[in-house]
């Protein structure tokens, strides 16, 4: 055995002290079997760093797997997208598997550059039953999520935020949200140049309740007089005319929407979409003057309320046309957040729901360093 070896902190060639107790990694299986790698790591005297345990190229200090484990442990719970799944065929348990990605998590994170993201999201997702949320800060251009934290407030915004490099706010063109004041707020603290769009998806949810809300009401009123025109209709309320099956598109025609109550707030709603088709913001603008007209004129409380609301917040849903973004890639994240949640045991925690998100929607390398 050698006498001496490098410090682990300064690389200094040093002398071996001792040699700490053995200490065992499970590598990748041989034949099938499972293999374990065994050792006594020395210990050197380095004159800047005392008595300290050097390194081993085979693994990560905090490890008890070997870097080929843990690689191929990551394509596996990537390909599985299921952590239970991804143990029982490494034969490890549920915890191991969760230190592998809290590591390769954190490893990632590390590594991160700190390149322009000009377009950004701001988005909550519904974290657990009962009301529990989480903001979601993602990358529009690079498709990928920056940060997640717990709740909605301002703490939560903060943290997302702090996220990015100042040289990285300072890129930021654009943030795309829903009206939530918080959010709005935030990007106007951490980057009071970008503009802000709110998102067409969150508004035309604003509006399809609004729809709905008619809807329930009329159907309320239809019902005591023992009319059923609006039963079983719901969704075809809801859906975007050009997704309607032949079936719905003759129910929907039979329904004599002009009589309706609901009709006229369909009307307004799919009139609405048109404004995300415009090019040009002047056009845009007159568009919307018009729509607002018939929209508060329209006699349908629920739908006066959001068009009232759209018009306080013009501003930032006109900023569309400049910037072209949407909360989509956010959306798009849910069927892995369902995938993940259905899998076994779930989210146990908040650490584990942004530990699995940033693993699988962080664009990421997660990979252990390759062995030397
Ligand atoms: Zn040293």
């Amino acid at each position: 055995m050698p006498s001496t070896g490098n410090c682990p902190k300064c690389g200094k060639s040093c002398t071996i002290h001792d040699k700490r107790e053995d200490r065992i990694w499970r590598h990748l299986d041989t034949c099938q079997l499972r293999t374990f790698i065994h050792c006594q790591i020395p210990r050197v005297i380095c004159s800047e760093h005392k008595t300290i345990t050097m390194d081993v190229p085979w693994s990560s200090n905090m490890s008890r797997f070997t870097n080929h484990f843990e690689r191929f442990a990551i394509d596996l719970i990537k390909a599985t997208k299921n952590r239970q799944k991804a143990a029982d065929l490494l034969r490890i348990s549920w915890d191991e598997i969760d230190g592998i990605m809290k590591r390769a998590v954190k490893r990632g994170l590390n590594r991160r550059s700190d390149d322009a993201v000009p377009y950004l999201g701001i988005d909550e997702k519904s974290f657990l039953k009962g009301h529990k949320y989480a903001t979601v800060l993602t990358d529009i251009t690079g498709k990928r999520v920056l940060d997640v934290a717990e709740n909605r407030d301002s703490k939560a915004v903060d943290m997302v935020w702090k996220s990015l490099s100042d040289k990285q706010k300072q890129s930021v063109q654009a943030v795309s949200m829903d009206f939530w004041q918080a959010y709005k707020t935030g990007a106007e603290i951490h980057v009071p140049n970008a503009a802000i769009v709110h998102d067409k998806f969150h508004i035309m949810k604003y509006m399809n309740d609004a729809v709905d809300m008619v809807r329930k009401q009329e159907h309320k009123i239809y019902m005591k007089n023992k009319d059923d025109t609006l039963k079983g209709k719901k969704y075809l309320f809801l859906k975007n005319r050009e997704n309607f099956t032949k079936e719905q598109r003759s129910d929907f025609r039979e329904l004599n929407l002009d009589q309706l109550a609901v009709g006229r707030a369909w009307n307004r709603k799919e009139l609405l979409r048109n404004l995300w088709n415009y090019t040009y913001e002047k056009p845009a603008r007159n568009f919307f003057q018009k729509w607002y007209y018939s929209a508060t004129h329209s006699r349908l409380e629920p739908v006066i309320k959001v068009a009232k609301l759209f018009k306080k917040h013009f501003e930032n849903i006109v900023s569309f046309l400049k910037h072209r973004i949407t909360n989509a890639f956010a959306e798009g994240i849910n069927s892995v957040i369902q995938h993940i949640k259905a899998s076994a045991r779930g989210f146990r925690n908040f650490e584990n729901y942004r530990t699995a998100i940033l693993f699988f929607c962080g664009g990421l390398n997660l990979y252990p360093q390759e062995t030397r």
